[in-house]
């Protein structure tokens, strides 16, 4: 069997499209030259519909964890006590990231699988009694594919405190609304290797004026991750303070152009869609969705394998079809299997995941499933059509 593609579905990295695969080809130019300024403000000022930010998106060289790690070290300072809700392994990751940096960090842990609640905030935030910096959310928990209500966790972090909310959207941004002042973010993460369509290497950082204040008058030690470098050499020169990655810049731009083009609204009903179409593709083999209908993230739906047959679906669809699926993170090792569809996935992406996914089903049980789930997902796609 020749297959000359390999089809990615893992939740991050995502494929590219070739007219972005084109723009990143250009060639190289110096980053103290004149066009360079014209590209970096296209890039800023183009994603802020996207993280839905009254400012322009700052961009640095890294992945999406230097996002993480760049809230936290232009925020917080030692001892300072940080609210992280912890929804799954990126929560866990915030949590980690902020105690490196010797905040007493408070932990509201739910259950993998489920969203956290406003109200599981409210009686969170009143029985600490702290003076809070700030409470650090998972837009797109992406070990398990829920979509957390941050436009209700905002409205409780600002009713009850002061702090900074922080919202990790590294596997979702591009794919979903956000409204940075209607929902009381202050700084929105997120990764070019996501939802954004583009190779991995670009961490993005939207913040509002408050958040600036706060990072500005932060005294944690930082260098090449400090805000304030970037925000000064974007405003003074339209530049960045060390060598950007111009060709993933290039590629954002590309990006910008094609969500423009589609209409940002549109972008985000195709990723419903696709999530509706896979849900109802996968209940029709009778495989046990993780989450709810009603949590699930329009861009990675996780499936519990509780048999040995289902066990062995992640390496027979890489082995004889050419598919790549991501498998569980940390306690959900072993347990589920994940599927990414977020920025260039079409409902012919579901149609083919599906495909792969009846084909070697029915090779690994002997049940007839064949067209089981394309009809269903078919049935779906039609509706919109
Ligand atoms: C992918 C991801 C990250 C960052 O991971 P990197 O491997 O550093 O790019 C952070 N948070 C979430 C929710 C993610 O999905």
């Amino acid at each position: 069997m020749l297959f000359n593609q390999q089809f990615l579905y893992t939740p991050g990295p995502t494929p590219i499209p070739e007219r972005v695969q084109y723009a990143m080809n250009k060639p190289m130019i110096g980053h103290r030259s004149q066009e360079f300024p014209i590209l970096l403000e296209q890039a800023a000022t183009r994603l802020q519909p996207v993280f839905g930010s009254d400012n322009p998106v700052t961009i640095i060289s890294g992945s999406g964890t230097a996002a993480l790690e760049t809230a936290a070290a232009n925020v917080l300072e030692e001892n300072d006590d940080v609210v992280v809700i912890v929804t799954g392994a990126f929560g866990d990751r915030f949590a980690s990231i902020c105690e490196a940096f010797g905040a007493n960090v408070h932990r509201l842990d739910i259950e993998w699988g489920k969203t956290c609640s406003p109200d599981q905030l409210q009686s969170f935030l009143k029985q600490l009694d702290k003076n809070i910096k700030a409470v650090i959310a998972t837009y797109c928990e992406t070990s398990t594919g829920v979509l957390n209500p941050v436009h209700e966790l905002g409205k409780v972090t600002k009713e009850l405190t002061d702090a900074l909310f922080i919202v990790d959207g590294v596997s979702c941004i591009g794919a979903v609304e956000a409204d940075m002042p209607g929902w009381n973010i202050d700084i929105l993460a997120a990764g070019s290797q996501k939802a954004l369509m583009l190779p991995p290497g670009l961490a993005f950082l939207a913040c509002s004026d408050q958040a600036r204040k706060v990072i500005q008058n932060n005294k944690t030690k930082r260098f090449y991750l400090d805000l304030n470098r970037y925000f000064s050499s974007y405003d003074n020169e339209k530049s960045t303070p060390f060598t950007p990655a111009v060709s993933l810049i290039n590629g954002t731009i590309e990006v910008c152009a094609m969500i423009e083009e589609e209409g940002l609204d549109q972008v985000i009903k195709r990723h419903d869609l696709l999530k509706n179409m896979l849900r109802e593709g996968l209940k029709a083999l009778e495989l046990p969705l993780l989450t709810s209908d009603e949590t699930a993230s329009p861009t990675i739906t996780a499936v519990r394998t509780p048999t040995e047959e289902t066990k062995k679906l992640k390496k027979l669809l890489l082995d004889k079809y050419g598919l790549s699926i991501a498998g569980g993170q940390k306690k959900l090792k072993g347990e589920i299997i994940r599927i990414g569809h977020m920025g260039y996935s079409t409902p012919y992406s579901m149609l083919q995941v599906l495909n792969a996914i009846e084909m070697a089903t029915q090779q690994l049980t002997g049940n007839n499933v064949l067209g089981k789930a394309t009809a269903k997902a078919e049935e779906v796609w039609i509706q919109h059509v």
